[in-house]
């Protein structure tokens, strides 16, 4: 902070000025130290550095660049957190806080994303580090598995790719407990709509490829936490070598100063499309958190400021029917991703969750017909018109 009223700011302007992000000629933004070492004049400097590990320039790949420094400083203030710790992705974080504060074992509440899945399903177990997946209905089995020993609960909320809202204070309670730490995915929701750690949350998780970066142009991840908690998962990412290169970080940076109207943006024009689509003939059904219709919605509406870009929509008829729909779009690009400038739409029984048995699919939530679309930045008529067109085909 470099002023006294720097507490009182919003986060929206904490983003921008919060952070030491000025170099000493009084850039607007800041450089880009592309530097992987740095040196000292004297060695007792250099062993003082290595020792207190507090050096903001000493090895890039320990995160100690004072471009990854910046963007962390930044990242903490949007989450109101103690410290940030910027990866390499989403999947680097996710990854180095199972392995930071999870050998105990890791609990998986709700639909995560695929990655994630994979990793508390295979790699995890070849570690030896136990796992256990509960599906969102099953919130009253937590405390059994969590009375095994298990040391960490992972979910996500609106999760992927379903949309379902999981009401954290309740998870971070039963969590606590029994001495174990919630960590939430807050990809989804971005610190503008949802900041977990108010309702209890240790550790919030960000694939910083989405919302963050803003513009499908960017890798990067971040877990957030309290200095002591963020502790073991810098252990992690030295070693594993997960710090990203700092022109992503600054790459980073520069998006996170529009973080706020950009979210503001992709949520009004969600809830516009949300109830557009809800009324269409050839639409069954609409998830989004904030169409009251949602079974997340009352949860929602006390845990988050605002519903996010994220839609599924269910079209009337089977997984060719919903192909069709995609396909016929003009504007939403078909890939899998979520979070940029640009719309995009993914069909999660043919693509990212092909894999899984129909029964498993739909055991999860995830029907055929189901459509996630990203809303991005367009204007919002002519996504509208282009939905309407698609779903016109049918
Ligand atoms: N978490 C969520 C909710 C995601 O959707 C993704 C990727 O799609 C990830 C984590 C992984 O992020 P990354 O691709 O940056 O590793």
């Amino acid at each position: 902070m470099r002023d006294s009223n720097a507490t009182r700011r919003s986060r929206a302007t904490r983003v921008i000025h919060g952070a030491d992000l000025r170099d000493p000629h009084g850039a607007a933004h800041g450089p880009i130290y592309t530097a992987t070492t740095f040196a000292f004049e004297r060695t007792a400097q250099l062993a003082a550095a290595v020792g207190s590990g507090e050096a903001r320039g000493l090895y890039t790949r320990y995160g100690q660049n004072p471009t990854l420094l910046a963007v962390e400083e930044q990242l903490a203030e949007l989450e109101d957190a103690e410290e940030a710790v910027v990866f390499s992705s989403g999947m680097a974080a996710i990854t180095a806080a199972c392995l930071g504060v999870g050998r105990a074992g890791v609990a998986g509440f709700g639909n995560l994303y695929g990655g994630t899945q994979e990793l508390l399903e295979r790699q995890l177990p070849q570690l030896g580090i136990p796992t256990r997946l509960l599906g969102s209905d099953a919130v009253a089995e937590l405390p059994d598995v969590l009375a095994e020993g298990f040391g960490l609960v992972l979910t996500e909320t609106p999760s992927n790719p379903d949309l379902a809202v999981h009401d954290l204070e309740h998870l971070a309670g039963t969590a606590h407990r029994f001495g174990a730490l919630l960590a939430v995915d807050n990809t989804f929701a971005t610190p503008v709509n949802q900041q977990p750690m108010k309702w209890g949350a240790d550790i919030v998780l960000h694939s910083a490829t989405k919302y963050l970066g803003g513009h499908s142009d960017l890798t990067a991840g971040v877990a957030l936490g309290t200095a002591q908690g963020m502790a073991p998962l810098r252990g992690w990412r030295k070693q594993f070598g997960q710090a990203p290169a700092p022109e992503t970080a600054a790459l980073l940076s520069r998006s996170l100063k529009t973080l706020f109207i950009r979210v503001e943006r992709h949520n009004a024009s969600a809830a516009q499309l949300a109830e557009v689509l809800e009324a269409h003939p050839h639409v069954a059904r609409v998830h989004y958190p904030g169409l009251p219709s949602s079974p997340g919605h009352s949860v929602a509406t006390r845990q988050m400021t605002g519903f996010g870009g994220m839609l599924g929509v269910e079209i009337d008829g089977g997984v060719d029917e919903a192909t069709r729909f995609v396909d016929a779009l003009e504007l939403f690009l078909n890939a899998p991703s979520l979070g940029g400038v640009e719309s995009l739409v993914t069909q999660p029984a043919v693509t990212s969750h092909t894999d899984l048995s129909p029964a498993e699919r739909e055991r999860r939530g995830i029907r055929e017909q189901l459509v996630r679309l990203s809303i991005g930045l367009e204007d919002v008529d002519d996504l509208r018109a282009d939905l309407k067109q698609a779903l016109d085909k049918l």
